[in-house]
């Protein structure tokens, strides 16, 4: 028995440590990626309901896209790009929770400017390059 238990701790030792020098420059998982295989999932889920083959086809390959997509982020030696994917991604979350605020770009620097909402039409001046801009919030 005791073998067996030496065999399964080195065996799960090796297991480990081959993962991690596999993984070792890559970029690994975050919210955008759960965000992906959900959707991967939902769909996947919808199209085992759905009898048009023709529909049918289409869910299932667009599951199987955005699992593969999840995937290759997941296996991702450009880090900083994932990072930046990332980072877009959970602000377009903010921007969709906060109801009080209206987002704008600069026209010249493309910053991102919150104003309140419902306020009217508001001269904007951006805080970086100074570009003053009209809006309707
Ligand atoms: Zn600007």
């Amino acid at each position: 028995m005791s073998s067996i238990g030496n065999w399964f701790r080195k065996f799960s030792y090796k297991f480990r440590t081959g993962m991690q020098h596999f993984m070792m420059g890559r970029y690994g998982t975050d919210k955008l990626n759960m965000a992906i295989l959900g959707a991967g999932l939902v769909v996947c889920l919808i199209s085992m309901f759905v009898r048009f083959p023709a529909v049918n086809l289409t869910l299932t390959t667009i599951s199987y896209v955005l699992m593969g997509w999840a995937i290759f982020r997941t296996l991702s030696r450009n880090t900083y790009k994932r990072y930046q994917e990332n980072r877009k991604y959970l602000g377009l979350l903010q921007r969709m929770k906060d109801r009080d605020h209206r987002y704008f770009d600069c026209p010249r620097c493309h910053q991102q400017i919150r104003v309140p909402k419902g306020k009217g039409k508001i001269a904007i001046t951006c805080p970086k390059c100074g570009e003053k801009f009209i809006k309707n919030t």
